[in-house]
């Protein structure tokens, strides 16, 4: 199975509720997910990652960057490939301000992932931690789990979930 992830708040921890990791240094990984990868990868799953990076068209940080946090986040999990979109419909940054078939909920990044993986959408599944990504498999026809389920933790409050 074609196994993706979602990045901040499904494989990594918000640094402040809301707020995704932008440097390095601000990305900690949730303690149980390298264990976790690695016994996904041993039982013959492939493993990729697809994130929003908006961050990129408010100049937060630049599409290298973003590259380049995303390319880290995949090595520590053994991840075959990953996907990044860092347009927004309200940014800042001209080039990226606006919307794209890559940018979740639109399905872009996962029918890239399962075309370049040679996966079919019955065997790939998308775990991911907000509504949008929910949305995003069904526009992509694949299922999908909940991070908190998927990875055993306590379930966001509905309080924390509005905050994101
Ligand atoms: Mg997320």
């Amino acid at each position: 199975m074609l196994i993706i992830f979602d990045k901040d708040g499904t494989l990594v921890q918000n640094p402040a509720p809301g707020r995704p990791a932008n440097t390095l240094t601000e990305q900690v990984l949730y303690p149980d997910v390298v264990e976790r990868c690695a016994q996904l990868r041993a039982e013959g799953h492939t493993l990729a990652i697809a994130t929003n990076q908006g961050g990129v068209a408010f100049g937060h940080f630049d599409h290298h960057a973003a590259t380049l946090l995303v390319k880290t986040l995949a090595d520590a999990i053994g991840a075959d490939l990953y996907a990044l979109c860092v347009t927004h419909p309200r940014g800042t940054v001209k080039r990226a301000k606006r919307d794209s078939r890559f940018r979740k909920p639109n399905p872009g990044m996962i029918q890239y992932l399962m075309d370049a993986l040679g996966f079919p959408p019955d065997d790939t599944l998308y775990v991911g931690d907000m509504e949008s990504d929910r949305q995003t498999a069904e526009a992509a026809g694949v299922r999908f789990a909940w991070a908190w389920e998927f990875f055993g933790r306590p379930a966001y409050s509905t309080e924390e979930q509005q905050r994101r």
